[in-house]
């Protein structure tokens, strides 16, 4: 399958996306997770990357298209994949719905996680991720780690993401809701759009989220 995982930031993408790649077996792609990757290793794109994430921006769409086009080529991508956070804008979804054709192939689903903005605040605030493996996931009060700063997981230390200040949260709100959010409409156009509710104990939206997939799915057939 391929999926588009869209929604603001703190709807819970990144866990959903992880459990989800899991279940349907195909890679997880985040462009964020690429970019923290190359903001860890120094590289010129990371140094790049780092002042626009930092502010709450998007990083420019040349470096950002060419990024997730490289990773969507990669050999364990051929099968499927689900993109997480990536397109942004409508002219990403433009430039992935031009690979897409280019090599013969469709999205099957856009999934839309919903959430009420005072809930994504709270959820943001308290995030604390593991240094490393940034799908470890926590959060201070809603999925508190069992020792204070230590991942559960691998033993790493949890940190809060840079822009994971209240400050910086709204601006990436604000840059959802002008520049990310036209893409459902963009997809809405394609009848590739799921809505759920992402409230709830994270195993009931995964499950939503499959049933979703799979009656998309279906339907598509
Ligand atoms: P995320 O981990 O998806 O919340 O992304 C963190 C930050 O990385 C965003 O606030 C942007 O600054 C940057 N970023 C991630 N994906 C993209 C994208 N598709 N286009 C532009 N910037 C992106």
């Amino acid at each position: 399958m391929r999926i588009v995982l869209v929604g603001p930031p703190g709807a819970g993408k990144g866990t959903q996306a992880v459990r989800l790649a899991e279940k349907l077996a195909i890679p997880h792609i985040s462009t964020g997770d690429l970019f923290r990757a190359n903001i860890s290793r120094q590289t010129e794109l990371g140094k790049l990357a780092k002042s626009y994430m930092d502010a709450g921006n998007l990083v420019p769409d040349e470096v950002t298209i060419a990024m997730a086009k490289d990773r969507m080529e990669q050999p364990d991508a051929a099968r499927g994949f689900l993109l997480d956070g990536f397109p942004r804008n409508v002219s990403q979804a433009e430039a992935l719905d031009e690979l897409l054709e280019s090599e013969g192939i469709k999205l099957d689903a856009v999934l839309d996680l919903e959430v009420p903005e005072e809930e994504v605040v709270k959820r943001i605030a308290g995030r604390r991720i593991c240094r490393n493996d940034s799908s470890h996931v926590f959060h201070v009060t809603y999925s508190a780690p069992k020792q204070e700063g230590v991942c559960d997981v691998c033993g790493g230390e949890l940190y809060q993401r840079d822009d994971d200040s209240e400050d910086t949260v709204r601006t990436r709100l604000e840059v959802y809701h002008t520049q990310t959010e036209p893409i459902i409409d963009y997809y809405k156009a394609q009848g590739l759009v799921v809505t759920i509710s992402s409230l709830g104990p994270v195993d009931e939206i995964t499950e939503r989220a499959l049933e979703a997939l799979k009656r998309e799915k279906a339907e598509n057939k």
